[in-house]
């Protein structure tokens, strides 16, 4: 065995009882003589898979009976797209957006081609995105206001979600879902790319509050239709069979792990351990997010300089953690620390940071 530590922000690390699970099952599912790669969509053993996994998700998420819990492709970007296509295009209609930095922003690039998206807030404060912003500018007329519940390239998360006066809240929870409990009533339309919290990539878990549902155009074509994806119970075509029957197990996981509640104490304690050990050296690791706004699924930080940032990298990867590097965009490091990584392996990573300082501060 050596598994690292993979503090990847997606396709990220799944739960070692999952991987396990997946490969003794790989080549005979549960003595059907056919892999889950290859049971057809429409066959007995993999329907009793998709109807628990969205069984699964009503009760994690708390959407029984009120919300449809969907299945569909094309990630979270597709639903940038998918949600104001059915939503806003008859008669350019309206929507208030919150900016957190790259993903809200082309979430709201995506809306301006069915309908009118306009900025209710931002968390933007010179350069760097700070906030996860609680006071927003809302227009009575919006169908809709759009958030990202944790915006994974900056690491700033809302903990508690602004009051948006009873409007539907439609939440890209992408890359925290599942963090903790909600309160599902307040969302029109939850949706969330699998790979970070959720699974393998390759699905997108849609959740529509069935009166959202009901505001849902028709006359589009069939596979963008929430009503037919909800009717057909996300099998109309074929689904990403695999990455749900993986997801199924991730979600079986949580639920034996303690549900919700249980993610969250283990995620605010990963919390206090990785922020402990920047704010422990404050001069050293510099965290551009304010305390209320941290993201516990990925905390992000600078060095004094680049050149120690990439050797922050390089060391920590000769200890087994991997994957440290910030995006692109923003450079720094990103720790992303999501329901599966253990608080054992988050530890690992704050001792490395206080030698670290030691050595180079
Ligand atoms: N939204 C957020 C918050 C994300 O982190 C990501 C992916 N990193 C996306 C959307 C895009 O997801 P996908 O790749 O599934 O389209």
């Amino acid at each position: 065995m050596s598994r690292v530590l993979n503090f990847s922000p997606g396709p990220a690390t799944l739960p070692l009882p999952v991987l396990e699970e997946v490969r003794d099952e790989l080549v005979d599912y549960k003595g059907t003589g056919i892999s889950m790669l290859e049971h057809s969509h429409r066959g007995k053993a993999y329907d009793a898979v998709h109807e628990e996994t969205i069984a699964l998700l009503e009760e994690l998420v708390g959407c029984k009976g009120t919300h449809e819990v969907l299945f569909v492709g094309a990630g979270a970007t597709g639903q940038f797209a998918q949600v104001p296509m059915c939503w806003l295009s008859d008669g350019q209609k309206k929507a208030d957006y919150v900016d957190t930095g790259a993903w809200s922003k082309k979430a709201y690039k995506a809306a301006s081609f069915y309908g009118t998206p306009r900025w209710a807030g931002s968390g933007k404060e010179g350069e760097k995105y700070v906030r996860a912003p609680m006071d927003l500018d809302l227009d009575g007329d919006a169908e809709y206001v759009h958030l990202t519940s944790n915006a994974t390239i900056m690491g700033v998360q809302y903990d508690a979600f602004p009051d948006v006066g009873g409007k539907p809240i439609v939440c890209d929870m992408s890359s925290d879902m599942l963090w903790k409990p909600i309160d599902a009533e307040k969302f029109g339309v939850i949706y969330a790319g699998a790979q970070k919290n959720l699974g393998p990539a390759g699905v997108c878990v849609v959740i529509v509050r069935k009166d959202v549902l009901g505001k849902m155009k028709k006359d589009v074509p069939d596979i963008f239709n929430y009503h037919l994806i909800a009717e057909k119970r996300s099998t109309q075509n074929t689904p990403p069979v695999f990455p749900i029957y993986v997801m199924n197990k991730v979600l079986n996981w949580v639920k034996a792990e303690g549900g919700p509640k249980a993610m969250e104490e283990r995620n605010r304690a990963k919390g206090e351990v990785l922020y402990g050990a920047v704010d422990a050296h404050s001069d050293f690791y510099r965290c551009p997010v304010e305390k209320g706004s941290r993201s516990v699924m990925n905390a992000v930080f600078n060095l004094p300089s680049e050149d120690l940032e990439k050797k922050f990298i390089a060391e920590a990867a000769e200890q087994g953690m991997l994957n440290l590097k910030g995006h692109r965009s923003v450079g720094g490091i990103r720790v992303s620390m999501y329901n599966a990584m253990p608080i054992e392996g988050v530890q690992k990573l704050a001792d490395f940071m206080g030698e670290f300082q030691k050595a180079n501060g």
